[in-house]
């Protein structure tokens, strides 16, 4: 318990209002302490279903969001997964509760070591931290049962694909700067099927098979 667990529980009876009911994923958002991934000075609004400002022009996409792109990867409990575009981390550590094991690569070597500080206080000994361009994957650590991309891109970042096991799923927003497509992907062997959930508005991914530099 701590200061924000009425807050919390509240955010968590919205996000299943909204449609997401299933135990193990609002379970998850219950465990972590949102409020200790954005600044201080935002630390009253971290409950509310909006995004916030996390510094370096990024932001912490709204609960609701996190809550759909993490439902939409079909996590069991034994995945490895991937994450691009760690920011604040909340993501990744809701993850961390849902799957065995969490690569997330950031861009920016200082929004990396914040997050990386959040995760190993609250002990996600599951969740590892890397900096470097995500639109590569994380060949090193490849395959994965799920990728989630939190980053809009032009297209799918083909290594992504490559990147992704027999069975698995990858979730990333896809179109132009303003608004984009959150588009679902599966492995079925050598091929892919792909269909589209709903309109998005994410900061843009950079790097190589992202929008650039
Ligand atoms: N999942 C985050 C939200 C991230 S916002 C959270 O829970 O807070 C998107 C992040 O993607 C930003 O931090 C941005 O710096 C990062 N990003 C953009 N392009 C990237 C790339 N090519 N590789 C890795 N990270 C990238």
């Amino acid at each position: 318990m701590d200061e924000y667990s009425v807050a919390r529980q509240r955010m968590v009876e919205q996000i299943a209002r909204r449609g997401l009911r299933e135990p193990r994923l609002l379970a998850a958002f219950e465990r972590v302490p949102r409020h200790l991934f954005v600044p201080r000075e935002h630390w009253p609004w971290a409950y509310a279903d909006d995004p916030l400002p996390i510094g370096f022009g990024q932001t912490i996409s709204q609960p609701y969001v996190v809550a759909l792109m993490t439902d939409l990867l079909h996590l069991k409990g034994d995945e490895r997964v991937l994450e691009v575009g760690t920011g604040s981390g909340y993501q990744a550590a809701i993850l961390a509760h849902l799957a065995a094991v969490v690569h997330t690569v950031e861009f920016l070597p200082e929004l990396a070591a914040r997050a990386e500080k959040v995760i190993r206080e609250l002990a996600l000994d599951n969740v590892i931290c890397h900096v470097g361009d995500g639109s590569l994957g994380w060949p090193q650590a490849a395959p994965y049962d799920a990728i989630l991309v939190a980053a809009a891109a032009p297209d799918v970042p083909p290594p992504l694909l490559d990147q992704l096991a027999d069975g698995g799923r990858l979730v990333i927003p896809v179109g132009g700067r303003g608004f984009q497509s959150l588009d679902v992907w599966e492995r079925r062997g050598d091929t892919f099927e792909h269909e589209a959930s709903i309109a998005v508005a994410f900061v843009p991914l950079r790097g190589e098979h992202g929008w650039g530099k």
